[in-house]
């Protein structure tokens, strides 16, 4: 079955890899982050249109309006796979199965520092209480992936051993979870390669933590190593410092590597500010992909390389994410803003009255603590004329 369920998903996966979002369940585990019941159904349907293969839409143990969400997500026809987050029991994957769910996600901790101090278990209670959680799984004919809960922090031997497990009692995926973000991207290369090695059966998934700020940069290795699958949420959302920025990693390898890649990131900002909306964290007007000034150009030196050919100072069109280039006049500016922007006003200029309009134009900026206006460039053009 999970053979099977490969060479479905390799069909559909874009430019070789599949994208899980865990916005709706790691991304509300974001402290004070609630999503309600039709903020959840609402969430799902957006990032199902912008083309996410997998939703983990929450955790149906947690009852009440949690659970009614992702019965909802889950009966709504989603073309993303839906799926439940489960710890590895019995009672959280009856309440999974109560509901319906066709594609359940079950979660383990594997490292000696959650063996002891979390669950104060040894690993062969791990071992059998995985081995359990997965026949019962497979006699209810579900489809089911397995998550090593800090498995970049786990002996290398305990690590393989799980994946074995999880491989041999039919799971379609491990996630492999940097669950405290210690990895870094070199490191993760040589895991998730060597991981790859040694198991051809079983998808491999990479979910990386930002706490150090490495989550791109690691999911992005994990990818180049072979993971056939990135685990992350919009914006970053989750718990402490966030998950890995699914728009990110998909940026990169649609706009550096040219990979194709169905994902609309116009519906993505979309999403995003709505969800920022939700969890009144706005979006940092620098973040990347989302932020509202990342294609605003002020330095002298940068704006007269736009001016020439944006590829100068652009690793991707704006338009692409839905934005618009900006090009500013201000404390840090050249004259070829200056001789630009009154072009456009109809206006030539000397390269001498430019000098001296450009200093009119640093200095006010500097008193007034923000970018010129055009109409403020205009009003300095004719005082300096007249
Ligand atoms: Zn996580």
């Amino acid at each position: 079955m999970a053979q099977n369920l490969m060479k479905k998903l390799k069909d559909k996966k874009y430019g070789n890899f599949s994208i899980n979002d865990t916005t709706l369940r790691d991304g509300e585990q974001t402290a004070g982050v609630i999503f309600s019941y039709n903020e959840k159904i609402i969430i799902a349907k957006m990032l199902d249109e912008i083309g996410v293969n997998e939703i983990e839409a929450g955790i149906p143990i947690m009852g009440g309006e949690e659970k009614d969400a992702v019965k909802t997500i889950n009966s709504s026809g989603l073309n993303a796979k839906v799926i439940s987050w489960n710890r590895a029991n019995i009672d959280d994957v009856k309440t999974s199965l109560d509901i319906g769910m066709r594609y359940i996600h079950i979660s383990i901790p594997i490292s000696d520092i959650h063996m002891q101090y979390k669950i104060n278990k040894d690993f062969d209670y791990v071992k059998k209480t995985l081995i359990n959680i997965c026949r019962i799984l497979v006699k209810e004919q579900v489809i089911f992936s397995v998550g090593g809960e800090d498995s970049s922090r786990a002996e290398k031997d305990n690590l393989y051993e799980i994946i074995n497990i999880a491989e041999g009692e039919g799971a379609y995926k491990y996630r492999y979870s940097d669950t405290v973000g210690i990895l870094n991207p070199l490191e993760i290369y040589k895991n998730i390669k060597l991981i790859k090695s040694k198991f051809k059966q079983i998808a491999i998934e990479i979910h990386a933590h930002n706490d150090l700020g490495m989550a791109t940069g690691n999911s992005v290795a994990a990818l180049e190593a072979g993971a056939d699958f990135v685990s992350g949420s919009i914006a970053g959302i989750g718990e402490r410092t966030g998950n890995c920025a699914l728009e990110e990693v998909i940026a990169y390898f649609k706009f550096i590597e040219k990979r194709e890649i169905n994902f609309d990131f116009k519906k993505i900002k979309k999403l995003a500010e709505i969800i920022a909306k939700i969890t009144k964290r706005p979006i940092p007007v620098n973040k990347p992909i989302l932020g509202r000034n990342i294609f605003h150009h002020e330095a002298g030196i940068h704006t007269d390389g736009i001016i020439k050919n944006p590829i100068n100072y652009e690793p991707y069109q704006p338009e692409e994410v839905g934005l618009k280039r900006k090009l500013l006049a201000g404390k840090h500016s050249g004259t070829s803003i200056i001789k630009f922007k009154l072009k456009k006003m109809g206006i030539a200029i000397t390269e001498t009255e430019a000098k001296e309009i450009l200093s009119a134009v640093r200095q006010k900026s500097i008193d007034i603590k923000r970018n010129l206006n055009d109409k403020e460039i205009m009003d300095i053009y004719f005082n300096i004329k007249h």
